[in-house]
């Protein structure tokens, strides 16, 4: 469940007329709910309210933007970082810093040097070299790093393959029948505290099946680490989650997620994490979009929108769907191909879609954009950063400024070896 609903006629977000934000703030610009991200949270959060010990950490990745992560600091949510810019956005955003878990499969020193300083809860490891590097960093530094290690439990999630981690020719993790004596030699490293494992196995899951499997694996895992001795306190179990981009097309509820969790750790007895990121972040926000031209095309017209594929990403990165809506929905349909200024072929959203009839002009939505959206948008074609706006009830906000080429512009340099 949304806030993005059509009342007299027009779509709103929550109870701002979308048609306000575009007058004021312009487009393309991405527009979050905080109601309705503080009802995912919510919902997440319930949905696992079963389990004894767990420990939420949004991954910021999806959604990093300041006022996001605020919201869902406030609703008690950790980060799962995968770069130190993302460490600064969490503590930035009141993240604490013992409840951010540092993730990604390429951590540079300094970067583990710097998050080490800054006291994160915990790594996790990779590859075994990194777990020696943090042992290094931290003897160094008189610390001592708490951290798990990530398996990769080789099942196909069954997922786009380009969000696809845990097969075993994926880059993330150690392969699982390996972790065992990787997982001893760590845990011999003094500066080191090695308290359990870590998976995840990809992402826009919608069949439980394969998580299943997962976490059984990594069950099976915690069992033969304990009895070899090791004290197993924590299993991170990643995120992943599905989100419904087609509206008939429904993923597995939190709920019943939550479910399959308590039946599957019931005997682990650890402090269970989840890395949620889609499922919190997508559905609480829009692209808002202004249509350009209704270009004639030789099977169906183009619709243009002002929106383009670097503003939003995913139809062109994995052949993503994002639904389509006129905000002033005139009850007409049109089937109609729907793409962007940016002069590369691959800059469509959608082809031979049946939408709302749209002319020159009109404001239209693209929905579930929350996540993955703006935080992989750049200025291809010279193109401004896109801004976000977020909406509190009646009152909204701009919550990342256009990014103007003239700010770009400034940012460039021509050489003294250029000028003349
Ligand atoms: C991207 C990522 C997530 C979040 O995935 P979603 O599908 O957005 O829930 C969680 N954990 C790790 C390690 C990730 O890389």
């Amino acid at each position: 469940m949304d806030h993005f609903e059509i009342r007299d006629g027009a779509m709103f977000a929550e109870d701002v007329p979308l048609a306000t934000i575009a007058e004021e703030v312009g487009t393309p610009v991405y527009v979050y709910s905080r109601a309705t991200l503080e009802r995912h949270a919510r919902v997440f959060r319930e949905a696992l309210s079963g389990l004894p010990r767990i420990h939420i950490a949004f991954a910021i990745k999806a959604n990093p933007n300041l006022a996001v992560l605020r919201v869902l600091a406030r609703e008690g949510f950790g980060g799962d970082i995968v770069s130190i810019g993302e460490m600064k956005r969490a503590l930035a955003a009141g993240m604490k810093a013992a409840d951010i878990v540092f993730s990604g499969v390429g951590k540079t020193r300094p970067e583990l040097r710097e998050a080490l300083e800054a006291g994160i809860g915990q790594f996790n490891i990779e590859l075994e070299q990194e777990g020696v590097a943090i042992a290094e960093i931290a003897r160094e530094m008189g610390k001592t790093a708490t951290a798990v290690l990530r398996v990769n439990p080789d099942v196909d999630a069954g997922t786009h393959a380009k969000i696809s981690t845990g097969m075993k020719e994926n880059k993330f993790g150690v392969p699982i029948d390996e972790a065992p004596p990787i997982f001893a030699r760590l845990a011999a490293l003094d500066g080191l505290a090695m308290r359990g494992l870590a998976l995840h196995i990809g992402s826009q899951i919608f069949d439980l099946a394969p998580i299943e499997r997962a976490y059984a694996k990594v069950g099976a895992l915690v069992m033969q680490l304990r009895a070899a001795g090791f004290e197993i306190d924590r299993v991170d179990l990643g995120g992943g989650l599905g989100v419904p981009y087609e509206r008939d097309k429904v993923p597995p509820s939190p709920a019943v997620y939550g479910e399959m969790v308590a039946r599957v750790t019931k005997d682990w007895d650890v402090t269970l994490m989840f890395e949620p990121g889609r499922v919190i972040a997508g559905n609480a926000g829009i692209l808002l979009t202004r249509v350009i031209w209704v270009k004639p095309g030789v099977l169906r017209p183009y619709v243009i929108v002002d929106a383009a594929m670097n503003d939003l990403a995913r139809p062109a990165m994995y052949d993503a769907w994002h639904d389509f809506e006129a905000v002033r929905p005139g009850g007409e349909r049109m089937i109609a191909n729907i793409a962007g200024p940016v002069c590369e072929s691959g800059d469509t959203f959608a082809m031979g879609r049946d939408i709302d009839t749209v002319q020159a002009g009109d404001l239209a939505v693209f929905r579930t954009a929350g996540a993955y959206g703006a935080t992989m948008a750049s200025t291809y074609n010279s193109r401004a950063l896109v801004p976000e706006v977020m909406v509190d009830g009646d009152k909204f906000a701009i919550v990342a400024e256009r990014v103007m080429p003239e700010a770009l512009i400034a940012a460039e340099h021509v050489p003294d070896f250029l000028k003349d």
